[in-house]
């Protein structure tokens, strides 16, 4: 049992800031009770002070890469790349090629703790390792667990390097369903429909069928995705995916940036996710979609640049109007609590919200407003004002995991062991070409 005293509590979507402090009673990881105080009836909880602090839900980060979490400032001989898929074949798919167990598991603790340092909550992680595939789900399960982060899993199915390895990321996928627990749920992976043969989607239309859960692609985030589709199929990538059958409620959709009206129309009537990840798309330079007011459901991802939410939404705002897309604040913050209801839709639990039975996943923020702090303007205050250095604690599944700007173990050691998997990475990564 956790109690958490005084604090007052913030909702994102629809935007709410209570008005008053009450205390928070959490019990078998949920929420189960808010109201004044609390504290007589049960004084023997842990307890959290939290006066003068502001409790938001967690924060929920749709799609990244925790493999890549050890290429920061990567020295290795890469060649300069003009195109999107230059930069894939250049670096990411030699570096996720180089990953083994030792290395996969200390890049997955390495982001876990810098999500959870950032408020960040939940990770719907997209994991490639081609040389150390069967097995790699459940060693990046041990280090959302050590660290105590939520997360969904999922392996990287793709024919770059043929349809037996495609085949054994399929079988990785399945096998992995079987280990979901509270924490961690499974997705079915996939890298993009220009790397996915006909036979292999087919494999893919199984495992989302057999196991219940969606699948977890990249679509259309550069323009060479659909031109690869319509020269080979005469479709558009999503259109190919949907004759599949394999747009449901379920299914992440990242990028989409050069997603057409029928794409659009297609993920909007399944009840899928578009996942936007601005800073990853002006990274490679893929462009901007624009076509984010038209979706439905769109929730935010990094791709892999680190867990920061709050730097994410900045620059999805930011972007969004520098290209005119009409974006407001509240719309950025629908953005990010529409992570939650795909945590929702995978835990089949209720999430994203302060109030009675909702997951205890939540954060403690040390922010002081200077302007009055309401939910007409909550958005403003998260885009222009709260930022992660506010993070004081973090709860998930009714855990303490991150207390007073601390983990409860010392970091110390698992940095100075990731800096030395780093450097043996990036020697195997030089030898791959
Ligand atoms: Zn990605």
């Amino acid at each position: 049992m956790l109690f958490i005293k005084k604090c007052r509590p913030v909702n994102l979507s629809p935007p709410e800031v209570f008005d008053d402090t009450v205390d928070i009673l959490i019990e078998g990881g949920k929420i189960i009770k808010i109201g004044k105080n609390l504290s007589e009836e049960h004084d023997k909880a842990e307890t959290i002070d939290a006066q003068g602090k502001i409790v938001t839900p967690g924060l929920v980060c749709s799609h990244n890469h925790f493999y890549s979490a050890l290429a920061r400032g990567i020295i290795a001989s890469i060649k300069p790349a003009t195109d999107f898929v230059s930069i894939l074949r250049n670096l990411w798919w030699r570096l996720d090629r180089a990953l083994d167990e030792q290395s996969l598991y200390h890049s997955g603790l390495i982001g876990a703790l810098e999500a959870v340092k950032a408020g960040t909550t939940a990770v719907i992680d997209h994991n490639a390792s081609p040389s150390f595939i069967r097995g790699s789900l459940k060693t990046l399960k041990r280090s959302f667990k050590d660290v105590g982060l939520r997360g969904i899993l999922c392996y990287e199915v793709s024919c770059r390097n043929g349809e037996e390895e495609a085949e054994e990321g399929v079988q990785e996928n399945i096998s992995f369903t079987k280990e979901r627990d509270n924490l961690v749920e499974a997705s079915i992976g996939a890298h993009a429909p220009f790397t996915l043969t006909e036979r292999i989607l087919e494999m893919l239309t199984g495992a989302v069928k057999d196991t219940g859960r969606g699948i977890h692609i990249h679509v259309a985030e550069d323009s060479y995705d659909p031109s690869y589709s319509h020269h080979n199929y005469g479709k558009d990538p999503l259109e190919r995916l949907e004759d599949f059958g394999l747009l449901n409620e379920k299914a992440i959709i990242a990028h989409g940036v050069h997603l057409t009206e029928k794409d659009i129309k297609l993920l909007n009537d399944s009840g899928g996710f578009l996942v936007h990840n601005v800073r990853s798309n002006m990274n490679n330079g893929v462009g901007y979609g624009g076509n984010l007011h038209e979706l439905k459901n769109v929730a935010i991802g990094t791709d892999g640049i680190g867990s920061n939410m709050l730097e994410e939404m900045k620059f999805a705002f930011f972007k969004g109007n520098d290209q005119g897309a009409g974006l407001s604040p509240g719309n950025i913050l629908d953005f990010l609590h529409n992570g939650n209801r795909i945590l929702s839709e995978y835990f089949g639990e209720k999430f994203g919200r302060i109030g009675k039975d909702y997951k205890a996943d939540l954060v403690i923020w040390d922010y002081d407003a200077p302007t009055p702090l309401v939910g007409d303007n909550l958005a403003g205050h998260f885009i222009f004002g709260m930022s992660s250095r506010d993070v004081e604690t973090v709860i998930i599944d009714g855990a303490v995991v991150y207390k007073d700007r601390n983990f409860l173990f010392d970091t110390g050691p698992i940095y100075r062991e990731a800096s030395v998997a780093a450097e043996a990475l990036w020697k195997r990564m030089d030898r791959i070409h």
